[in-house]
């Protein structure tokens, strides 16, 4: 990617990242930037000219990407084998990664992304849904994205995954990204050590890569990460190659003082005032009201302006 993409911050960062790269720059960026064999790959990859790539998949790995105006084609961006091709002019793209976290350590291949320039390019909703899938709301939910042209993101559960996976499956197919949201959403569990945070994420990449060969970049933290997380956790989500998101729009679709359609309606009206909305609901089972508000959501945020897309690497962080 060339400068000129990039903002005052991204440019201020990635210079710093640069001068401190040798000794490591901050958590988040440059720990992953690959000393070795980053040269065979990252600048050719990153340019949309160069369609020239060492691996089978090379033509879903470069950009320019697939065109994706069908909701029954599958299309989507492969993260290169450096993370190098991570740039993003399409927001409803989905990206994964062809390797588990395990195979990129045992093939040497760097594991943390490198610093990527925040998609900034115009007003975007991300219609998020967390916890499923389930066998009917997620169901019900594609449907209605189907029928509305829109691509959004599915923060999976690994055990909903294994419990329902024709519908996992659907997201992927249909062209929406799968994130994922855990093993199993136990708080006692994740947040008892970062090992079992980590390990539970890595359960959960493999429900998703056993079902659709592709590993997800994005997570979310279940409950969130400004909740949850201390230092080390963001520590280890970064080192390890995840990026996470929570959200700055709230349906409050999981209120345990059963809130209605219109409530979710209300709220994401409200609160959704700034050019990259991050937009939290549920999919899972007792969500049905989340599925009866959906189509209202969808008009109100055209009408505010918005264009819908995907979660990846490249969505701006809603803190
Ligand atoms: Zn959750």
């Amino acid at each position: 990617m060339t400068v000129r993409h990039l903002g005052k911050k991204t440019i201020f960062l990635s210079l710093a990242c640069l001068w401190l790269l040798i000794g490591g720059c901050g958590s988040q960026v440059s720990s992953s930037v690959p000393p070795g064999p980053k040269q065979d790959t990252a600048v050719s990859e990153a340019k949309p000219a160069a369609p020239k790539a060492e691996n089978a998949s090379a033509s879903e790995a470069n950009p320019p990407a697939p065109k994706v105006e069908n909701a029954s084609d599958s299309a989507y961006i492969t993260a290169s084998d450096d993370f190098g091709n991570l740039a993003l002019n399409n927001p409803s793209l989905p990206v994964y990664d062809r390797y588990t976290l395990g195979e990129r350590r045992a093939k040497g291949l760097p594991v943390a992304l490198p610093a990527v320039a925040p998609y900034e390019k115009q007003k975007t909703a991300y219609l998020t849904f967390d916890d499923g899938p389930d066998e009917k709301n997620t169901d019900a939910i594609l449907d209605i994205l189907k029928q509305e042209g829109v691509k959004a993101t599915f923060y999976v559960v690994g055990r909903n995954v294994k419990a329902y996976p024709e519908t996992a499956k659907r997201i992927f197919e249909e062209g929406h990204a799968l994130g994922n949201h855990s093993y199993d959403h136990d708080y006692d569990r994740l947040y008892a050590s970062v090992d079992n945070y980590l390990e539970e994420m890595e359960e959960a990449d493999e429900a998703i890569y056993s079902l659709i060969g592709r590993r997800p970049l994005i997570t979310r933290a279940p409950g969130g990460r400004m909740s949850h997380f201390t230092e080390a956790y963001d520590a280890v989500t970064a080192e390890n190659g995840y990026v996470e998101h929570d959200w700055n729009v709230s349906s409050a679709d999981s209120d345990p003082n059963g809130p209605v359609a219109q409530d979710f309606i209300d709220n994401i009206a409200g609160q959704a005032t700034m050019d990259s909305a991050i937009i939290l609901m549920h999919s899972s089972a007792g969500h049905e009201e989340t599925v009866k508000a959906l189509p209202e959501i969808i008009r109100v945020l055209r009408e505010k302006g918005y264009a819908f897309g995907v979660v990846t690497p490249m969505t701006p962080q809603p803190w």
